[in-house]
């Protein structure tokens, strides 16, 4: 990292869970790393990127209503979590999603002031002919497309075509894979650099055994992805996964905020294929 690269803060809110996650719904493939029938969480996270001038939040989360459409545990309104920080919505210039799956993309209409960030090769997915298959559209919701769309012609979203800078030094890359759009997100921290993988790696586990997430739509451009996030990070422990819960217990909690966790910190432990949650070697 060269001497005057800005530095930031990268703090993880850990706002909701999905409880009782068969183990094997986390992998496309068993390579011994779950007990039969044991169970293995999904937690939902955003994430916020700053430093004294700049404020970036990476992806969206969801409401109320829609944990509850789809049988997911909220603990916090993950927009109104932003008052932990001493801020809301309405100060955020840039928002970043990583890609338009439900858990990521939305609340997009509480940010309505908001410069957002998305792939075009993601609008063009989840606008386009693959949403005719319903196993494919799941993920998505289509209010949540409505209003990337909207964003559009209101000049507030910003398609990249490849990699982009979102404000200095923080960039985003694209790692096709899981959707065709999906972006992770480079960030410049006081231990090196961080990458914010959202569902480029859903669990550090998928990541160490090679063994994607079964939602994809690549499995190829998937498995390139591990090693692109791989090169992009300065180490296994600055790569984030975007619903694993060992985030949330292994690096520190923010003072007086103790539902955000500060990624820009070193972990309490390591390394982490010692502790990836429910797997063995
Ligand atoms: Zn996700």
């Amino acid at each position: 990292m060269a001497g005057n690269t800005p530095l930031y803060e990268v703090l993880a809110l850990r706002f909701g869970t999905h409880a009782g996650r068969p183990a094997r719904d986390n992998f496309l493939t068993d390579e011994g790393q779950f007990t039969p029938g044991s169970e293995m969480p999904n937690d939902y996270y955003l994430w916020v990127v700053r430093d004294g001038r700049h404020l970036v939040l990476v992806d969206t989360g969801f409401p109320r209503e829609m944990a509850r459409r789809r049988g997911r545990t909220l603990f916090r309104d993950p927009v109104d979590a932003l008052a932990d920080l001493g801020t809301g919505a309405a100060d955020i210039t840039d928002v970043v999603i990583t890609h338009m799956h439900y858990d990521h993309a939305g609340n997009l209409d509480r940010f309505p002031h908001s410069r957002v960030h998305l792939q075009e090769e993601e609008l063009r997915f989840c606008t386009g002919a693959s949403m005719r298959h319903r196993v494919v559209r799941r993920p998505f919701e289509p209010e949540n497309v409505a209003a990337a769309v909207r964003g559009l012609y209101a000049d507030r979203l910003v398609l990249h075509r490849g990699a982009a800078e979102i404000v200095p030094g923080v960039t985003v890359h694209p790692v096709p894979g899981h959707t065709p759009g999906t972006q992770v997100v480079r960030v410049p921290t006081a231990r090196g650099w961080v990458v914010l993988a959202g569902d480029a790696a859903h669990l550090w586990a998928n990541i160490r055994l090679r063994s994607p997430f079964p939602i994809l739509e690549g499995l190829s451009p998937m498995l390139d992805g591990y090693d692109r996030i791989e090169a992009l990070a300065d180490g296994d422990d600055h790569i984030i996964p975007g619903h694993d819960p060992q985030v949330a217990l292994r690096f520190p909690a923010l003072p007086g905020a103790p539902d955000w966790s500060c990624l820009h910190e070193p972990p309490a432990d390591s390394p982490v294929g010692a502790t990836a949650a429910g797997a063995r070697r």
